[in-house]
């Protein structure tokens, strides 16, 4: 069987893995629009920090080493534009060669992933103003951090532009961010947001919430940014507005495109159109709460959303079991957990709850080291059943909103999570857990 990947990243790549590993005598051709290949993302912001020493320490396998260690034939600078599903053939560029491609399937995975949304704004086009999704963007925003670059803007407040955030500041640069909603991270609560905005703030970061970009001006090179409710001078933009997913090229194949554009795929990652599969970015991912298609774009479910295309796509059966809204981020001291649905989210789900949020620490309160924890349960105030947790602290914020997002897989109670048999001892935490003395409290 031929079986074509579109894309050769996370999700790709994973696929890829999953059918070497899992059957023989297939042949697997990745066509990648890029020149790097299965890289974590995830790790960029970190490199311009220096937490990260290298864009390389991000490449976990090179094209030549799929190529010559497992027989996957990857084509790097191959763009797919077109998909003809009657035939079973993909057409596309060469852009090395500038030749047209055209390549038959048996099997075809889309995993082409998102690229970063940026609005039509004036003045684009002056030099300074730059997004980030990819190693050649990480790589073009280090080298004009070199030139003489002291005010830096960041529009959106979401993870990208947080985890940018700080890494700016590490750098010595005078950061402000701009985001046309009344707080960051909106995937939080608003009371919890006070905090992630106390803590901007502590480390000099300007916050300017509530207003919409309108355009850039200067002269060759961006100078200022112009808003509805002022001019602020910069020397350098960041753009971090959120992603939209690589499907605009399926127009026309009759593949189901559902939430946000993203590919409509099964617990199988089976699309609408028979032997073609989809996963990662460019694909909507089942909310095991909502109990419906959503779009959540994250590593973590593009590794596993390939792997489980990849095996069906061998026919060995395995169902994507669905997220749960897990997301977590460092900034500055402060670890930012969250996972199940936010308040928003169970009021447009229309589900009848009801929160309790408790302040905590996440050693003994009688233990010397103790950090604060300030944590919120989310749930179901007719059935008690637990609908999402946000908590935002230091050490022990992590392992507490794991604990949760297991409890919200297994659809458990407030209730039961005072039952739970959790590890105690005073440097971690008090004999109720804080996540305990929440559910006690509810
Ligand atoms: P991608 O990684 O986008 O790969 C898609 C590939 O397809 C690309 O290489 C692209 O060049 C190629 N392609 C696109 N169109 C075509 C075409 N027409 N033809 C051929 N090839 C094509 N997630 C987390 O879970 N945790 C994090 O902490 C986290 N941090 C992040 C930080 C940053 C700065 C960024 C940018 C992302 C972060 N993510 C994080 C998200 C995570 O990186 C993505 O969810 C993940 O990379 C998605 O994998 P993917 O394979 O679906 O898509």
């Amino acid at each position: 069987m031929k079986i074509v990947i579109l894309g050769g990243d996370a999700a790709g790549m994973s696929a890829a893995m999953q059918i070497v590993r899992n059957s023989e005598g297939n042949e697997i051709v990745v066509l990648e629009k890029g020149e790097i290949t299965s890289y974590g993302q995830c790790g960029l912001p970190y490199v311009v920090s220096g937490d990260v020493n290298s864009t390389d320490d991000l490449i976990a396998r090179e094209p030549q080493t799929f190529r010559d260690k497992y027989g996957i034939d990857v084509r790097t600078s191959h763009e797919v534009t077109k998909v003809d599903c009657d035939h079973k053939v993909v057409y596309g560029i060469d852009h090395k060669t500038s030749q047209e491609i055209e390549e038959s399937y048996d099997r075809l995975l889309i995993a082409t992933g998102a690229s970063p949304i940026i609005p039509p704004w004036e003045g684009l086009q002056l030099e300074g103003i730059f997004s980030l999704k990819t190693i050649p963007d990480v790589q073009a925003i280090m080298d004009d951090l070199n030139h003489s670059i002291e005010k830096v803007t960041i529009i959106g407040g979401g993870y990208i532009g947080l985890e940018m955030a700080e890494s700016l500041v590490t750098l010595g640069k005078k950061v402000r961010i701009i985001d046309r909603g009344a707080q960051l991270a909106k995937i939080f609560d608003e009371d919890m947001a006070d905090l992630i905005h106390e803590e901007a703030e502590r480390h000099g970061v300007k916050l300017n919430l509530g207003e919409s970009v309108e355009e850039f001006r200067g002269d060759h090179r961006v100078e200022s940014i112009v808003t509805d409710k002022g001019e602020y001078e910069t020397d350098f933009v960041l753009a971090a507005t959120g992603v939209s997913p690589n499907t605009s090229f399926l127009e026309g194949t009759g593949i189901s495109k559902g939430v946000r554009d993203s590919i409509t795929v099964n617990a199988f990652m089976e699309t609408s159109i028979m032997d073609i599969y989809a996963a990662g970015d460019c694909a909507a991912q089942y909310h095991r709460l909502k109990q419906k298609l959503d779009y959540v774009p994250l590593g973590t479910h593009a590794n596993k959303q390939g792997q489980v295309a990849g095996l069906n796509m061998v026919n060995k059966r395995k169902a994507f079991q669905g997220v749960v809204g897990t997301s977590i981020l460092k900034f500055f001291d402060l670890t930012l957990g969250r996972t199940g649905l936010s308040e928003k989210e169970a009021a447009s789900e229309y589900i009848p709850y009801a929160t309790i949020s408790i302040k905590s620490t996440h050693a003994a309160g009688y233990y010397s080291k103790e950090d604060p924890m300030t944590l919120k349960l989310i749930y179901n105030k007719e059935s008690r059943e637990l609908l999402g947790t946000q908590i935002i602290g230091h050490a022990g914020t992590d392992k507490r909103i794991d604990v949760i997002a297991t409890a919200l897989y297994h659809h458990m109670t407030i209730d039961n999570l005072a039952d739970l048999d959790l590890a105690y001892a005073p440097p971690y935490n008090s004999v109720w857990d804080p996540i305990q003395q929440a559910a006690r409290r509810a």
